[in-house]
């Protein structure tokens, strides 16, 4: 079997509902979204989402190739990068071409990506994440509260530039999923907003009140200094990565004991990317969990790796053109027998949503916002439903 042929089709999506962080309090609504293509000679497609584009710079490494042998595409590819850097656009494009072969290789084995990869079964236990900071109280209970009627018992909030309004929201989480556990699960993320000091006094202060699994990106990605100060200052686990791209970003986290929860994206270069610094990490062991993505793709892969404790579900419907296979029930996403990711895509409403792009907030990249590291600037009035 030979790989032949690319197609790439870039298109906006509007989502259910506003996703923000301490970065952005206010919002967006709008994404952007890609699909890659990857044809063969025995009319079997490969499909990988959410890169960046730019396939055409590196197709040419896996043209003629045999889908089949992906590690060792990863591994040409990773060469082929050596001087200019697997980082930054180069990374999205890798990761999008070594997603898409991975599908391909479980398409050719007639069995879903879950079972490629040797996981045991299509399960990964869930935990929900509202990317909630310009939700209203009464929209972030209902959030975590249809979570927890789904049975997942653990939530994570955006926090992080009014202490006080982050310790009642911690709280609304909580009651809204303490109908599926008596004591859920709680975790905060920052976004890299606070200082190192910052994060140990805010951090602190939540502990007096409740009992947190992890604090996510409570200093920047690359501050291993930083990172670890924070873990060895409060008494939650310090989670981070997911703005990472591969094993020799994370590397130095690991070697100077700044992590204590790695956070895995898709834009890790691949699954075999993930696959890397899931096992690594294992060898450390430092539990590692799953980012939000499209449809949960991302859940094949999960299930195999060492070390997964929870993967983050988002839900703001952003699947409008895929066609999907999972679902999300006593507080575990359910992956089928469906070959590879599990996703097929809907032309007729990609061709619409790429015709008549949808109107609405929107704001990529994430920008960080003012006063970061320094000072906090809290929402001004209006700036969310809740600041005043
Ligand atoms: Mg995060």
């Amino acid at each position: 079997m030979k790989i032949t042929g690319f197609r790439s089709e870039t298109y906006s999506m509007k989502m259910n509902r506003e996703v923000a962080d301490a970065n952005l309090p206010s919002g967006v609504e709008i994404m952007p979204a890609s699909i890659l293509f990857l044809e063969t000679d025995e009319n079997i497609t490969g499909i990988s989402l959410g890169y960046g584009g730019g396939v055409e710079h590196l197709f040419h490494l896996i043209e003629g190739e045999d889908p089949r042998d992906v590690v060792g595409l990863w591994i040409k590819i990773n060469d082929y990068l050596h001087k200019a850097g697997n980082e930054g656009a180069a990374t999205l494009v890798f990761s999008a071409i070594d997603m898409a072969l991975w599908d391909l290789k479980a398409k050719i084995a007639g069995e879903p990506l879950w079972r490629t990869l040797g996981a045991r079964e299509g399960r990964v236990r869930a935990y929900a994440s509202g990317l909630d900071y310009s939700l209203s109280d009464e929209d972030l209970f209902r959030f975590y509260r249809h979570m927890a009627e789904r049975g997942v018992t653990a939530g994570k909030l955006k926090v992080g530039l009014d202490i006080e309004a982050d310790m009642r929201r911690i709280g609304i989480m909580q009651d809204a999923l303490s109908v599926a556990a008596a004591k859920p699960g709680l975790m905060i993320d920052s976004n890299e907003y606070w200082s190192p000091k910052q994060a140990v006094r805010y951090i602190s202060m939540i502990e007096e009140r409740y009992d947190l699994i992890w604090a996510e990106e409570p200093a920047r990605r690359w501050d291993y200094d930083g990172l670890r100060l924070v873990s060895s200052q409060v008494r939650t686990a310090v989670a981070t990565a997911e703005n990472l791209k591969s094993l020799s970003d994370v590397y130095p986290l690991i070697a100077n004991e700044a992590a204590d929860v790695l956070n895995l994206s898709s834009n890790h270069s691949g699954v075999t990317g993930c696959r890397q610094i899931a096992n690594m990490a294992y060898a450390h062991n430092i539990p590692v969990s799953m980012m939000n993505c499209q449809a949960n793709f991302m859940a094949q892969v999960a299930a195999a790796l060492p070390g997964h404790t929870m993967m983050e579900v988002v839900d703001p419907g952003r699947e409008h053109c895929l066609k999907y296979d999972n679902h999300l029930e006593d507080g575990y996403i359910h992956l089928s027998e469906a070959p590879g990711f599990g996703i097929e895509v809907d032309e007729t409403i990609l061709k619409d949503l790429q015709q008549n792009p949808p109107k609405g907030k929107g704001a990529f990249p994430f920008p960080r916002r003012e006063g970061a590291g320094r000072y906090l600037v809290p929402p001004a009035p209006g700036e969310t439903p809740w600041s005043s």
